[in-house]
Order: C-alpha cells, then sequence, then structure tokens
C-alpha cells in the first residue's frame, strides 16, 4: 500500500507542465485529482517516476459557454459540474450522472479531465462524452490538437493521449432545448463503480422519438455508443416492443468481463435493463 518512489513537480502554466512532461520522459505522467492514479500507485499497478501535478494551472479550470458548445477545464471537479449553472441549465445529464460517482470525498478532488483520460472502462464520463459528441482538446510537445470522444478509447487504460500530452478541455455541443436525457446507473453500493450504466440523450416530435443517442459504461473494455440500439427507437413512440429491440441491440455489441458485479449474462441482461430505463425517463422529461 505504499507507492514507489517518484519525484514531484508543480508547474504554474500549461507551457511549464508540457516542457516538464517532455524533459522528464515516458515514466512522467499527470496528476489531476490523484483518486485513480494514487490507489494504482498504492497497489504497485502504476509506478511513474515523476508527477507532474497539474493542480497549480489555473487555465484548467471552469466552465463556459463557447458559441454552441460548452466548453469545460480538464481540472474541473465532479462536485464543480454538480453545482454548475452553465451544466444545469444546458448539459443536466453531465451533473446527474457525476452525482452518481463514488462519494463527496471522491467527488470534490476527481476531475472531468482524470476520469476520461484514466481509461478505466469503469468511469462513467467517457460513455457520456460519446453519446454527447465531445471532442478533447490536447495540448503536447507537437502543439495542439482535438480528439473526438468517440475516437479516443482504444482498449482498457489505452487511449489515443500519446506521451507527455495533457487533455487540457473537453468541448461539448449544446443539445438543443427540449432534450430529454437519462444516465441510468446500476451498482452495488454507494462508491462503487457500475455493474452496467446507459447514458441517454433524445428529442422527441409528435410523440416520437426524432434523434437519439445511447452510451454504455463498464460492459466492454472501452466505453460503447450503441449506434443500432439508438436506431431501433427512432420513430417510435417507444412502445414495449421497440424498447425491448433497443435492449436487444445494445446487448449485441457488449462484452463485459465476469467478475465481483456478477457473470458476463447478467451484466448484459442489466445493461439492456439500463438501456430501457433511460430510454423512458428521458422521453419523459423531453419537451
Ligand atoms: P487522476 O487519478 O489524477 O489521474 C487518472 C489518470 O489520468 C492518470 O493516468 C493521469 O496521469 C491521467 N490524467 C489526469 N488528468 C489528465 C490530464 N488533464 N491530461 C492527461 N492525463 C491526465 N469514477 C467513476 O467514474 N465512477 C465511479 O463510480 C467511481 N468510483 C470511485 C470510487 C472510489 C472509492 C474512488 C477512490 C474513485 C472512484 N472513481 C470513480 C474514480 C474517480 O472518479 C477519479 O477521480 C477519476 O477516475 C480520475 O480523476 P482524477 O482527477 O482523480 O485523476
Amino acid at each position: 500500500m505504499i507507492p514507489g518512489p517518484f519525484s514531484y513537480h508543480r508547474p504554474s502554466t500549461l507551457a511549464d507542465a508540457v516542457r516538464l512532461l517532455a524533459s522528464l520522459g515516458d515514466e512522467a505522467r499527470p496528476l489531476a485529482g490523484g483518486h485513480s492514479l494514487i490507489p494504482m500507485m498504492k497497489l504497485r499497478l502504476a509506478t511513474p517516476q515523476s508527477l507532474v501535478d497539474l493542480h497549480g494551472i489555473d487555465s484548467l479550470r471552469g466552465i463556459r459557454s463557447d458559441g454552441g458548445a460548452i466548453l469545460i477545464g480538464a481540472m474541473t471537479t465532479q462536485h464543480d459540474l454538480i453545482g454548475s449553472d452553465v451544466i444545469a441549465r444546458s448539459l443536466p445529464i453531465l451533473a446527474e450522472a457525476a452525482a452518481l460517482i463514488a462519494d463527496p470525498q471522491v467527488r470534490y478532488c476527481g476531475t472531468i479531465g482524470g476520469n476520461v483520460a484514466n481509461g478505466d472502462p469503469g468511469n462513467d464520463m467517457p460513455a457520456l462524452m460519446m453519446t454527447l459528441g465531445a471532442s478533447y482538446l490536447l495540448e503536447g510537445p507537437d502543439g495542439s490538437r482535438t480528439v473526438a470522444a468517440t475516437d479516443f478509447y482504444q482498449g482498457a487504460y489505452f487511449t489515443a493521449l500519446e506521451p507527455g500530452e495533457i487533455l487540457t478541455a473537453i468541448s461539448i455541443p449544446a443539445p438543443s432545448s427540449g432534450h430529454g436525457y437519462a444516465y441510468e446507473k446500476l451498482k452495488r453500493k454507494v462508491g462503487d463503480y457500475a455493474t452496467a450504466a446507459a447514458a441517454l440523450v433524445l428529442t422527441m416530435s409528435g410523440g416520437k422519438v426524432a434523434t437519439c443517442s445511447i452510451g454504455l459504461t463498464n460492459l466492454a473494455e472501452t466505453p460503447l455508443l450503441a449506434e443500432d440500439a439508438a436506431k431501433a427507437v427512432i420513430g417510435t413512440d417507444l412502445d414495449e416492443e421497440s424498447l425491448k429491440q433497443a435492449a436487444a441491440a445494445a446487448e449485441a455489441i457488449m462484452s463485459p468481463s465476469a467478475d465481483t458485479r456478477g457473470p458476463v449474462e447478467y451484466r448484459k441482461h442489466v445493461g439492456g435493463i439500463m438501456v430501457m430505463r433511460a430510454l423512458k425517463r428521458a422521453a419523459a422529461r423531453a419537451s
């Protein structure tokens, strides 16, 4: 339970952080809230030789509207998301999902940047970011680039982040007003990761589903976008048959591992139920 030795650095600008990571080499890692990285270090599952703490960089914090998008700094905490007026007005699903992460102590420290950059299939924000069509703004030794959340996740703990790159912000297109949303998560107890979870954003027109986007958490090595499940409900009034078809289409792309949260078939079944519950709740919220 004691981490290996490491050097600690606390730059105060993004440029210094990028320079430091480049000079310290591949064994250096950015440190955000530390609520995934430090436990991994204590278990010696991660043994970085240097940590570059991002807490001194003010420009990495904050939430603001930016044209038709919402821009969220990487060091914005889960607690900040829950209390933000901008999020409550434009992206309420983000506050709903953040409130289902762990417990208040974790949410005070855990950041949205750390949550999406971590690459743990159990993290709740990545599938939600895919559902919302988010993009990640990255800064590295070779300059800036933007990667769509849908292109970011390559395997458990493998992402499109290059060594030395820092995720600086997340840009999320604001969903249309009147959209319905729901984040449904089954967990064994408060503080646990999802047995299965579904993120859902839709619009309704004339009592029928007009647009729909569905993401799945902890049901494969990476977060999933359930495109066929979404197609199964577009144009329907969410009758029982279309709900079942959406659940079946979502289950078809799931490949969870059997673990202490249950066997594979159970977790897939629960995943389908999360999709159906999220569809019903999102439709009831849409106007
Ligand atoms: P850190 O732990 O500091 O970093 C995580 C990884 O991301 C590291 O590899 C780090 O180098 C990298 N990183 C961090 N920031 C950046 C950046 N800006 N650019 C590039 N790389 C970066 N999470 C959930 O989603 N759902 C849960 O139910 C849940 N339950 C939890 C329960 C407990 C008891 C605990 C301790 C944690 C739980 N978490 C859960 C994890 C928590 O949300 C973490 O805070 C989050 O996964 C990582 O965010 P962080 O800011 O703590 O990042």
